[in-house]
């Protein structure tokens, strides 16, 4: 039996659950598809032991939690992060059900998580860490059950460990078990790149509906990351002025733009962007608090929250991470006008791109970088499009004069319908 008050604690958790309820109370949607999507399939709690470098053994806690896969196998990220838990890991794993039907991949909702902080550790104890982790979870992962990819704290070398670890289990290399690995060993080309430049993708349709272009655009990034970093490089090469980033040293700001290519070299020589001779520092706080027209959070979530949502002046908020904006914030800021597009559509290019690579994967055929780019940007528009129509739908008509188009319930109603349907037809609710 999962535990409800476990996951309740969590206030991502709740968040996604009043996300759901809000948007299941508007299509008047099923009782019984809602009550099903209420609690995750399975959540599994596992404790690693590592044989640290000086010899000690500790003990790591472990999580994934399989939210739902009526539309096909379960498929999230592992994060690596102290304050992993059950709860924040079940609410990302809701999210993923929700994007994945939204995007209209044939892919369920899962998440997994490790409590560490991985800067603390050698790469051998991280390595042993992910095998473990690996060996327990395998029973219950597999190229056609759960697939695991890159999150918050992992990213391609975790994967191979992971892909390699599974091998060694079962006896043979399926490489579908895992997405974001490295190209060498079936990953995809333009993965790496993927969610940053869906992220932008979003920004270009949030731009034009509000009336202007990215390259006319100012935009602020919270985040260096998988994510924050490569939103940059392709924000950049459209012609947005991106005037501030941060990471967990700080941020920085210039006005005039920075120049994310010796930005990058910069962090590439210095682990960190503190410091940065080209632009003058401020706080992660004053760069959520910028005038721009364009803010990316790309960290972590609950950034944007009761406390500073009064300060925000960005025209649009474009969610990179997942759960940047607390549901009351995102709500206010709507009734503001700021266009706040939702994690669930402004993300999704990682698990477009982690699709792709599985497709890629169980066929044996692999796809240009080009190819790979041009179906991403189709359907990364086409989904915000599909939003966008209806949110001028007849059903949304009193709301968006009340609250301003509120993006996040728009999609969670688009993706709603298609689980719906789906859980019918296959007799999980009726
Ligand atoms: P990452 O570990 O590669 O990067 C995280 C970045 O955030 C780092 O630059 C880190 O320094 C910075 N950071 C951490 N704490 C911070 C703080 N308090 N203030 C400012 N910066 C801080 O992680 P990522 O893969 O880029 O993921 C970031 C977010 O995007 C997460 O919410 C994740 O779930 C979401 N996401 C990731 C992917 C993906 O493909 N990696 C896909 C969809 C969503």
């Amino acid at each position: 039996m999962i535990i409800e008050d476990e996951l309740t604690s969590a206030p991502l958790y709740r968040d996604v659950m009043r996300s759901l309820e809000s948007s299941a109370r508007i299509m008047n949607a099923n009782k019984n598809v809602i009550e099903r999507l209420r609690l995750p399939r399975r959540a599994i709690r596992v404790s690693i032991p590592v044989r640290m470098d000086d010899d000690r053994i500790q003990i790591f806690s472990g999580f994934r939690v399989q939210h739902n896969h009526t539309l096909g196998p379960f498929k999230g990220g592992i994060r690596y992060h102290p304050q992993v838990n059950m709860g924040e890991v079940a609410g990302l794993a809701a999210l993923m059900t929700f994007k994945n039907s939204l995007l209209g991949l044939p892919l369920g909702g899962a998440k997994g998580g490790v409590q560490v902080d991985p800067a603390a550790l050698s790469k051998s104890e991280i390595e042993s860490l992910t095998r473990r982790f690996t060996s327990e979870l395998s029973p219950f992962i597999g190229s056609d059950k759960d697939i695991p990819a890159p999150d918050v704290g992992t990213n391609e070398e975790t994967m191979a460990w992971m892909l390699d670890t599974y091998a060694l289990e079962t006896g043979y290399s399926q490489m579908g078990i895992v997405t974001g690995k490295p190209i060498e060993i079936g990953g995809s080309q333009g993965r790496l790149s993927s969610t940053g430049l869906g992220l932008v993708h979003t920004m270009e349709k949030a731009l034009e509906v509000k009336d202007t272009s990215i390259d006319r655009a100012t935009i602020a990034i919270q985040g260096f990351g998988k994510v924050g970093l490569h939103a940059c490089i392709e924000a950049h090469a459209l012609g947005a002025r991106v005037v501030a980033v941060s990471d967990i040293s700080g941020a920085i700001y210039n006005p005039r733009g920075l120049n994310i290519t010796d930005l990058i070299r910069y962090k590439d020589e210095n682990r960190f962007i503190k410091d940065y001779p080209n632009a003058e520092p401020i706080t992660n706080g004053e760069l959520l608090e910028l005038d721009v027209d364009v803010l990316a959070p790309c960290a972590l979530d609950g950034v944007i929250n009761e406390k500073n949502m009064h300060s925000i002046q960005a025209k649009i908020i474009a969610e990179g991470a997942n759960g940047p904006t607390t549901f009351e914030s995102s709500r206010y800021l709507n009734q503001k006008g700021v266009l706040v597009v939702p994690d669930i559509l402004a993300n999704g290019g990682g698990v477009v791109v982690s699709y792709f690579e599985w497709v890629q994967d169980v066929g044996w055929l692999f796809w240009t970088e080009k190819e790979v780019r041009t179906r991403l940007r189709n359907i990364m528009h086409g989904t915000f499009d599909k939003v966008w129509r209806l949110s001028e739908d007849p059903l949304f008509t009193d709301i968006n004069k009340k609250n301003g188009k509120d993006l996040r319930l728009i999609s969670m109603v688009s993706s709603l319908h298609r689980l719906e349907k789906a859980m019918k037809l296959r007799g999980q609710a009726w």
